[in-house]
């Protein structure tokens, strides 16, 4: 631990106790059909929740006070104080880390809350892989009357990304690399995410094949991989090989925002497998705006980012495309 004092921190801390939001109201009572919409959405289907002595899932603390689309955020001049110091630190990117709820007791139909915000906590100043910043806690208080009925803590990580200075110094360096080459250099794409429960997957594409995981209780085919079934919440499972065959069940066109290894507008699709379950991917061999819902795709696999010198250690990556059938680009099943 550095010894230095951390001045900043010390000013930060200053701010701890201050409202970080004015006191609101809640827009609605709570109220049964907001509890109804969000038990169908979440699956909830427990009794407490329905009926004369219904009370309010406890998870919907925060649905209560929120102020919709056109609410306002109520953020305090000292928030906003808070923020300017820390972005005049340098630490211009936020993050949400975590929340936590604590429940004091159910609120049931009729019950108006109201709420203020606190800044609870300030860090002290700390290094993570993203960067090194200051993670800042807010306190919800919900009340309803004069009883707390429960708080929301929020906490985000305020930090200088760490990696800018390298990566902005990298691409420079690719730059001239790809000047010398009399091409542009091109940023690599993003590395999938391989871990023990999507590994096969990942082995299948590096073999050219398109696996898909299937239960061994109940048949049940799924994707993206998943360490259990849906259907059955069966663990064991195997694979079968996917044809190849699809279509386009759904696609939206990235125009923004722009990321370095990829040119926009291109297309995103979600292809539904001739086996039923559905992919996200690229559809080529036609341009962005002709990628229609129905277009029938087949599976072909392509290479990116081949190595570009002696220098370029990483590999390609090896991922599944679907392409238009020529010939079958009008064609809308
Ligand atoms: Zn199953």
């Amino acid at each position: 631990m550095s010894t230095v004092v951390d001045e900043l921190g010390a000013r930060l801390r200053t701010y701890e106790g201050r409202a970080a939001a004015v006191a609101g109201r809640g827009r609605d009572p709570v109220n049964e059909p907001m509890i109804r919409h969000w038990c169908e959405a979440m699956g909830d289907t427990d009794p407490a929740y329905a009926g004369p002595d219904a009370v309010a899932p406890p998870t919907m603390l925060q649905a209560w006070t929120m102020g919709g689309l056109s609410g306002h955020t109520g953020r305090t001049e000292a928030y906003d104080e808070l923020f300017d110091l820390l972005d005049a630190a340098g630490c211009t990117s936020v993050v949400a880390t975590d929340c936590e709820q604590e429940y004091l007791r159910p609120l049931r139909p009729g019950d108006e809350v109201t709420f203020d915000a606190v800044i609870e906590s300030v860090s002290d100043r700390k290094t993570t892989k993203l960067g090194t910043g200051y993670f800042v806690t807010t306190r919800m208080d919900v009340r309803v009357g004069l009883d707390l009925v429960g708080t929301h803590r929020f906490r985000i990580l305020k930090y200088a990304p760490a990696r800018q200075k390298e990566k902005a110094k990298e691409k420079e360096e690719a730059n001239r690399e790809g000047k010398r080459e009399g091409k542009g250099a091109r940023a690599r794409r993003p590395r999938p995410v391989v871990n023990r429960d999507n590994a096969g997957f990942w082995e299948g594409v590096e073999q050219h094949q398109l696996l898909i995981q299937r239960c061994t209780n109940c048949e049940t085919l799924r994707h993206p991989w998943l360490p259990g079934c849906n259907a059955c919440g069966g663990l064991d499972w195997d694979t079968v090989e996917a044809s190849g065959e699809g279509t386009v069940y759904s696609y939206v066109v990235m125009h923004h925002p722009p990321f370095p290894a990829f040119d926009p507008p291109y297309a995103v699709g979600l292809i539904e497998l001739a086996e039923g379950v559905r992919i996200v991917s690229n559809v080529v061999g036609v341009p962005y705006d002709k990628v229609r819902i129905g277009l029938p795709v087949r599976l072909e696999f392509r290479r990116y980012d081949e190595p570009q010198g002696s220098g370029d250690e990483a590999g390609p990556l090896v991922l599944p495309v679907f392409r238009v059938q020529e010939g079958r680009e009008d064609e809308v099943g």
